[in-house]
């Protein structure tokens, strides 16, 4: 990989500041999840998003309006957006029956020094925000790139629900330096992250993974994810040596 030597970071999460008190932890009967575009976004990614994100907790997507892009966001020196800033964003936007917005943006994002962000999720907090822009990168294959997607959603969602990053190399929660370590996790939670996700979720791990599956599986994925394997939950981190916890 050429990028080798930055210092690459995919994965960000912001610890709530205590901002306004929205609900964090369980789902009210009529809080609905939105997934957001931010600027010009391909319908065929928003609806994938949904997807993903309404097979992760079992429960109905909303896509709301398009959110413009917005110049103040911008640094023109980076060609980047400041993925705070638009988390705020979302945040300020967000529908009023609202208890997760989850953004998606084709631009690059970063934000602090880091390079740049795949995503950033508050950890927990009511919003995530997920960049389309470097999914394809280092690889040629469209399918690969969705797989990357699809980590990003239920990676950057696990973080509002307050999951933190993750030492089990093949769970979706893992904290990724570079594509290649992005390209080693699976679209699979250890069964400690599926337990806090189901558990603060509200979801059901039976029924979460079999939904998971089926989107996989609906868009063409199976091979790409790593076959059934790539769907299990990898072993929980309490069951790893020290070396294989390494990079994380
Ligand atoms: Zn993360
Ligand atoms: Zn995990």
């Amino acid at each position: 990989m050429a990028a080798a030597a930055a210092a690459f970071v995919l994965w960000a999460y912001l610890r709530d500041d205590g901002g306004p008190p929205r609900e964090s932890y369980g789902p009210p009967a009529v809080a609905k999840i939105y997934v957001v575009p931010i600027g010009d976004v391909p319908e065929g990614d928003v609806a994938f998003a949904s997807g993903v994100v309404e097979a992760s907790l079992g429960r109905e997507v909303a896509v709301a309006e398009p959110l413009p892009l917005q110049e103040a966001y911008y640094y023109p020196g980076r060609g980047q957006y400041g993925a705070a800033s638009l988390l705020r964003y979302l945040e300020a936007n967000a529908p009023p029956e609202a208890y997760r917005v989850v953004g998606i943006t084709a631009q690059d994002i970063f934000t602090g020094n880091l390079n740049f962000l795949f995503g950033m999720g508050r950890c927990p907090g009511g919003s995530a925000v997920i960049s389309t822009y470097r999914m394809g990168f280092y690889c040629d294959s469209s399918e690969r790139r969705l797989v990357r997607f699809a980590k990003l959603v239920i990676h950057e969602l696990g973080h509002t629900f307050g999951l933190m990053h993750c030492r089990q190399p093949r769970c979706a929660m893992k904290f990724a330096i570079g594509y290649k370590t992005l390209d080693l996790t699976t679209v699979a939670l250890c069964e400690r992250c599926e337990g806090n996700l189901c558990r603060l979720g509200g979801a059901d791990a039976a029924a979460r993974r079999a939904n998971v599956e089926a989107v996989i599986t609906a868009h063409g994925l199976l091979e790409e994810a790593g076959g059934e394997d790539g769907l299990e939950p990898p072993a929980a981190p309490a069951d790893l040596s020290p070396e294989a916890t390494i990079g994380g």
